[in-house]
């Protein structure tokens, strides 16, 4: 028998132990059973090459819940610790290592902490009044087990004890605050959280909690389309099918296996985030990894497993550490190798998902300069037409018809093609194409692309009127005379709120529509802006302003002019007004009731 006192620096760290990382304290089993793991996976090796004498048996590693005695028992069948052992990795390399995680965090507000690995085997103070380790190394001989006790005091208890088994059983006296974890639910629910994928059998109430060997351990030439997919619906079991996955697996110089899946984003980005789970050698660490992976990659789903991420550091030291910056450049290469080899291979296919894959891709060009280079090469562009094209070939499409006075090429889209129908009807009956830029996204990435692709510009189509979206040096001359036209304007100031909308009369065709509303450009994209920052958010409050167009060559106006009454004037504009208006989507409430019912007087 034999007594010790724990070397303590720290005047004590037990009760700091028991104190911090609380809402955390459930992390003591994920260590305690990766314990047993390690001391499992420790003896097969050693058994492989020959060095264990005893009988390797079933493998597997056992939580067991004692109600009565309140005890909580994590048992394996693995290398197990002599006297000697006990002594070194238990009261002293553990203790210290605890120690010193303990001195380094103790200030640290939890936030900060990714996973808590560090802590070890004293974690579980965390959530006992009294810890026993019963063990037997596979290198004792007759009698020689030892039972270490310790209760939470930096004393211990080191006797030898009759265990007959090899391997080690921790035997944790759940403290009073802590009677949860010795609820099977609360265990089982743990044990699938953290213990999952681990690679020696858990048992726990009678059955084996965990798959040991997970598609992301196993070569990808061992793996078919089905296994992914049926790794995906292990994972996300409400999900639907992911569009297509990547295998992630390096050796050096630093050590990452993985699958990413993209799932199905649609046009939003509102999916869940926090899907990608991160584990440490198969013990699942944690499922924010940010800091980790480039941030527009959280949208993807699946699994990175390495030993090479550094688990308790803060997430700004994250960042500036060396392997992480090679592990998130290595998965954003890995991910735009993957696009850009479906594009390549099967860009029938890959048109197919852009709907999916699109709002992903802008995204993270918007987000990330080296995935701009890359994506640039694949990222489509869709029309009203439902065809796709990259940035060369609609550039090519568009050059012959859609440039303007200056040579700059004008790219026309609409962010709504139902509600601007008759805007893009307009456009295409010029000559022009329209693109659909109507994804979350797109307002952003329409201002990102007329930064970066030159000499282009972007207008949408209800911006102005077909005529006039791309200014060519045409002459187009008026019917009206100059007095006339003067008379039609202060008529139109009538008619419209003159602080919201601004009256230009233009020569356009006499097929064309008698008055339009447009929205200029340049005001509603800083408008668009102020919503989301970036400055502009002056705007946000500010109404917004519109153009009123009234087509001096339609022979309404005409009409307008040789009215007689100003009152019937401004009835025949005001119906026309209103029917732009309604073009538009603006026409509401009072206005539209009265539009209403002028009509009826006037078929009556
Ligand atoms: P870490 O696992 O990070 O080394 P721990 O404090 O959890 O730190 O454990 C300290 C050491 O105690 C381990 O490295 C191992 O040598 C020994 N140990 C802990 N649990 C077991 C076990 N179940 N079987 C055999 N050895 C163990």
């Amino acid at each position: 028998m034999s007594a010790g006192k724990i070397n303590v620096q720290t005047e004590n760290i037990f009760p700091i132990i028991k104190k911090f990382l609380y809402s955390d304290h459930e992390i003591f089993l994920r260590e305690l059973v990766a314990n047993a793991v390690d001391a499992s996976g420790k003896l097969k090796t050693l058994t492989s090459i020959g060095e264990n004498k005893t009988e390797l048996g079933d493998l597997f590693v056992e939580v067991i819940i004692d109600k009565e005695a309140k005890t909580l028992t994590i048992r394996d069948r693995g290398i197990g610790m002599t006297t000697d052992e006990v002594e070194k990795y238990i009261n002293q390399i553990a203790f210290s290592g605890a120690e010193e995680f303990v001195n380094k965090y103790k200030d640290q507000t939890e936030g900060n902490l990714i996973g808590k690995f560090g802590l070890g085997f004293y974690s579980s103070f965390m959530v006992s009044d009294k810890v026993e380790i019963y063990s037997r190394s596979f290198k004792a001989g007759e009698n020689e087990a030892i039972r270490w006790t310790c209760d939470g005091s930096p004393e211990y208890n080191m006797v030898a004890d009759s265990k007959a088994d090899r391997g080690t059983d921790i035997v944790l006296h759940i403290n009073e605050d802590s009677a949860e974890f010795l609820e099977e639910a609360r265990i089982k629910n743990l044990l699938d959280k953290y213990c999952r994928f681990l690679p020696v059998n858990v048992r726990f109430a009678g059955n084996d909690i965990n798959n040991t060997s997970p598609a992301w351990v196993k070569k990808p030439s061992e793996l078919t389309h089905e296994d992914y997919l049926a790794f995906y619906k292990e994972l996300y079991p409400m999900s639907e099918d992911p569009l297509f996955y990547i295998h992630l697996n390096v050796d050096f110089p630093f050590s990452l296996t993985g699958i990413l899946y993209f799932p199905r984003l649609k046009r939003s980005m509102e999916v869940q985030r926090n899907k990608i789970q991160l584990y440490c050698r198969q013990v699942f660490v944690t499922d924010s990894v940010e800091g980790i992976v480039p941030e527009f990659l959280t949208l993807l789903h699946g699994v990175i497993d390495s030993p090479d991420i550094p688990l308790n550091v803060s997430r700004s030291y994250l960042q500036s550490d060396g392997n992480v910056k090679k592990i998130s450049n290595h998965i954003l290469k890995k991910v735009s190798d993957k696009l850009e080899e479906i594009f390549k291979e099967n860009r029938t296919d890959f048109e197919a998902k852009w709907d999916d894959i699109g709002v992903f891709i802008k995204y993270g060009m918007l987000s990330e300069e080296k995935f701009y280079d890359r994506a640039k090469n694949f990222c489509l562009l869709k029309n009203t037409d439902s065809k796709y094209y990259t940035f060369p070939e609609y550039a090519e499409l568009i050059k012959p018809n859609q440039e303007d006075k200056e040579n700059k090429l004008i790219n026309i889209y609409t962010s709504n093609a139902e509600e601007q129908h008759a805007f893009v009807e307009a456009a295409k009956n010029k000559g022009y194409d329209v693109l659909q830029m109507d994804g979350s996204v797109d307002s952003h990435f329409v201002n990102f692309l007329e930064y970066k692709l030159e000499n282009n510009s972007f207008v949408r189509v209800d911006s102005d009127t077909a005529d006039n979206l791309i200014r060519k040096d045409e002459k187009r001359v008026s019917v009206l005379s100059d007095d006339e036209q003067a008379q039609l304007k202060s008529l139109a100031e009538t008619v419209v709120n003159k602080e919201q909308y601004m009256i230009n009369l233009e020569p356009m065709s006499e097929n064309d529509a008698p008055a339009m509303i447009t929205r200029p450009e340049f005001m509603r994209r800083m408008k668009e802006m102020s919503s989301t920052g970036g400055g502009y958010e002056f705007m946000a409050n500010m109404a917004e302003q519109f153009n009123l167009v009234i087509n001096t060559n339609h022979p309404l106006m005409k009409k307008v002019l040789s009215t007689e009454t100003d009152e019937q004037k401004q009835a025949v504009l005001r119906q026309a007004v209103d029917l732009a208006m309604l073009a538009q989507g603006l026409l509401k409430g009072e206005a539209l009731t009265g539009f209403i019912k002028r009509s009826v007087d006037m078929i009556k």
